[in-house]
């Protein structure tokens, strides 16, 4: 290996995501190799124990380190602000990674109540039964933050905007929370990416990643990663080198070039997402729309402050519930009826039959997910056909 393009710290945002990371091999390519193999040879038995034992760096086996793997790392550590990033098979596996290496029986965590569905599984069903409790709060509510902290809090966990109501917590406040009370302060990113926020440049400890969404971009594959200080992130990478929950190189290397063209994708979902707002705004059809961008947005100024943009993902309610709901949803002939979000595709959903279903009728009014609100996240199509698309539901409404 040679010349590895170790971020420099005057780059822009732009540059690293094209340029950081790289490593170059003794074939001097121009993009970026993939290295599918599981394990790697020394030219003595010195030098394996050399690379085995740490004392000289180099990969040993591709559960612990590889190259592909390391130059997604390094590029997305960088993008972020972040001394380190570890890569994992999944966002759920980073969430699961960061907290069994920081948190042990006995500990507590303070969580948003507006989280990814799977997120609150693995914090009520499975570290449950570690002893790790969890204490869930409104997320923009500071005060309701303070108040549920006790001497055992480790870890404070939020995502911001919160999906489908974009609702914002001020991330550099949470951040004196937690450290006021010796805890980390982790934030789920997925929804704005480092093009759009940079959560540790505002105080947080570390950054999570679903890498399947935006990072990717295209649908096309699973991956996570968390970002944070070294000393954390030794702590996570052990887990992920001891349990398995390891990034492949075909993923690293579809997550790699994904972030080259992330900031241009994130500004024209932006933009796609705020006309679409705008208009649903106007539509008589649609009672409400949740959307940080927008200037009627409760929390539009502190958005509009920590955030470089307001991503795409939006929630909007229309009038007679369930049935219009489903209808408009079905209407649609462009639009994917899925749950997914982070694609070139615009995609359409539910959220309280589909996303949100497993929730309680109790649960579903205090998150605030109602029988009329349908979730938007807004492709890279032309706008106009966006629009159309979604105008045959809603105008057969009015
Ligand atoms: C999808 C998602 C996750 C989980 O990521 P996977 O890659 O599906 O495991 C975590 N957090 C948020 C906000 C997500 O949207």
């Amino acid at each position: 290996m040679q010349q590895d393009q170790t971020p420099q710290q005057e780059w822009a945002l732009e540059t690293l995501a094209i340029r950081a990371g790289h490593q170059r091999t003794h074939e001097q390519e121009h993009g970026e190799p993939i290295f599918p193999t599981s394990s790697f040879v020394y030219g003595s038995a010195a030098e394996a124990a050399a690379k085995f034992s740490g004392e000289e760096p180099g990969n040993v086996y591709s559960r612990f380190t590889n190259p592909t793997v390391r130059t997604f790392e390094q590029r997305l550590a960088a993008m972020e602000g972040g001394e380190r990033c570890v890569a994992t098979s999944s966002g759920m596996a980073a969430i699961l990674a960061t907290a069994l290496a920081l948190l042990k029986a006995g500990d507590e965590i303070v969580a948003s109540r507006s989280l990814f569905g799977s997120t609150v599984s693995l914090f009520d069903k499975y570290l449950s039964k570690l002893g790790i409790t969890t204490r869930y709060v409104e997320l923009s509510d500071l005060e309701a933050w303070e108040a549920a902290m006790t001497p055992a809090t480790r870890l404070l966990f939020a995502e911001t905007p919160s999906n489908p109501l974009s609702e914002v917590v001020d991330i550099a406040q949470l951040a004196r929370i937690a450290r006021r009370h010796g805890a980390w302060l982790a934030i789920d990113n997925c929804f704005l990416t480092p093009a759009l926020q940079k959560p540790i440049a505002l105080g947080a400890d570390l950054v999570i990643h679903s890498a399947t969404k935006y990072l990717d971009g295209q649908g096309r594959a699973i991956g996570g990663a968390v970002v944070g200080r070294d000393k954390e992130l030794e702590e996570v990478f052990g887990v992920v080198r001891t349990c398995g929950p390891c990034l492949s190189p075909f993923n690293a290397w579809i997550f790699t070039k994904g972030l080259e063209t992330l900031h241009l994708r994130m500004r024209a979902h932006g933009e796609n997402a705020r006309i679409l707002a705008e208009w649903l705004e106007g539509h008589p059809a649609v009672e409400k729309v949740y959307y940080s961008g927008l200037t009627t947005h409760p929390q539009h100024e502190l958005a509009s402050r920590q955030q470089q943009g307001f991503g795409a993902v939006l929630g909007f309610e229309v009038k007679g519930a369930r049935e219009a709901a489903w209808s408009v949803i079905d209407a649609t002939r462009l639009l994917s009826i899925t749950g997914n979000l982070g694609d070139v595709k615009t995609t359409i959903t539910h959220p309280a039959t589909t996303t949100h279903g497993r929730l309680s009728a109790d649960q579903k009014d205090v998150a605030g997910i109602t029988e009329g609100l349908i979730r938007v996240a807004v492709g890279l199509e032309a706008m106009e056909d966006i629009r159309a698309d979604l105008a045959r539901g809603l105008d057969a409404l009015v």
